[in-house]
C-alpha cells in the first residue's frame, strides 16, 4: 500500500456542482485548479486515481425533460455536459503536471479516447489519472451510477464521493439545523432510510461488489489525501463487520 494511504486504487466522484465554486452555473477556474492540486497530492503519494464527473452545473436531463424536451435527448445533453467538465479537469490536471486521459462512454474520437476497460486499467497502472466522461452512455442513469459501475470495473478499493458537506447527515444540514452526521453506515442503512447520498442503483452496485463509499467535502484543503489516509472527516458506508 502506498505510504500511509489505506487504499491503492480509488474512484473519485465529483458532481458538476462541485466545480461551480460560488457561481450559479458553469465552471469556476479557481475551484477546478484547487481540485487538480488535491488530486496531484494523492497521485504523488502513489494512489491510482480515476474519476467520474457529473454535469449538473451545465445541464440535467430531468430539468430538460420538465421543459418538454424528450427525456432521452435531454439525458444525452447531460452526458455531453460531463464531457465538457472532464476536459476542463483534464486541462487543469495537466497544468499541474499530472498525466491524464479522458475516456468517454459515447465515442468522440477527435476529443478523447473511447471507454475501453483494459486500456483504462493500463493508464492507471502507469500513474495516469483516467477521467470517465459521458456517464454510463445510457439515458435514465446518473453519474453516481456511472461512478459505481466504473469503480467495480476498475477493481477500485473505494469510491470517494465529494459533496458539499463533510459526510452523510440525517437531513440536509444546510436546511435543518439539528441534522446529525453519521460516522459509519451500512449500505442497507442508506437504502432502507433513503438517505440522500447516492441513488439506490449506485449504492446497490457498491454493496454487491463490496466497495466502500467514503463521503467527504472537497471544500477543506487537503481533504482528499486526509480521507485516503483514514484521517479527516468523512462518513464511510460499508458492510457490517
Ligand atoms: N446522464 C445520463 N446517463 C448517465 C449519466 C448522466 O443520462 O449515465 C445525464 C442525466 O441527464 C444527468 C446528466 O447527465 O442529469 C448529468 O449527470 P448528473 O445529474 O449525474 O450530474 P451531477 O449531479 O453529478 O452533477
Amino acid at each position: 500500500m502506498p505510504n500511509d494511504m489505506k487504499y491503492r486504487r480509488v474512484l473519485l466522484k465529483i458532481s458538476g456542482e462541485g466545480l461551480m465554486g460560488s457561481r450559479e452555473y458553469g465552471l469556476d477556474n479557481e475551484t477546478v485548479s484547487r481540485l487538480a492540486r488535491e488530486i496531484k497530492a494523492v497521485v504523488e503519494a502513489g494512489v491510482e486515481v480515476c474519476m467520474v464527473i457529473g454535469g449538473g452545473n451545465i445541464f440535467r436531463g430531468v430539468s430538460g425533460a420538465a421543459t418538454g424536451m424528450e427525456r432521452t435527448s435531454a439525458d444525452y445533453m447531460g452526458m455531453l455536459a460531463t464531457v465538457i467538465n472532464a476536459l476542463a479537469v483534464q486541462s487543469a490536471l495537466e497544468r499541474v503536471g499530472v498525466a491524464t486521459r479522458v475516456q468517454s462512454a459515447i465515442p468522440m474520437s477527435m476529443v478523447c479516447e473511447p471507454y475501453i476497460r483494459r486500456r483504462a486499467v493500463r493508464h492507471m497502472e502507469k500513474g495516469r489519472v483516467v477521467i470517465f466522461a459521458a456517464g454510463t452512455g445510457n439515458p435514465f442513469f446518473t453519474t453516481d451510477t456511472a461512478a459505481a459501475l466504473r469503480a467495480v470495473e476498475m477493481n477500485c478499493d473505494a469510491l470517494l464521493k465529494a459533496t458539499q458537506v463533510d459526510g452523510v447527515y440525517s437531513a440536509d444540514p444546510k436546511k435543518v439545523a439539528d441534522a446529525s452526521r453519521y460516522e459509519q453506515l451500512t449500505y442497507m442503512d442508506v437504502l432502507a432510510n433513503d438517505l440522500a447520498v447516492m441513488d439506490a442503483s449506485a449504492v446497490s452496485l457498491c454493496r454487491e461488489n463490496k466497495i466502500p463509499i467514503l463521503v467527504f467535502s472537497l471544500h477543506s484543503e487537503g481533504a482528499f489525501s486526509e480521507v485516503l489516509a483514514g484521517r479527516g472527516r468523512f462518513t464511510i458506508i460499508k458492510e457490517e463487520e
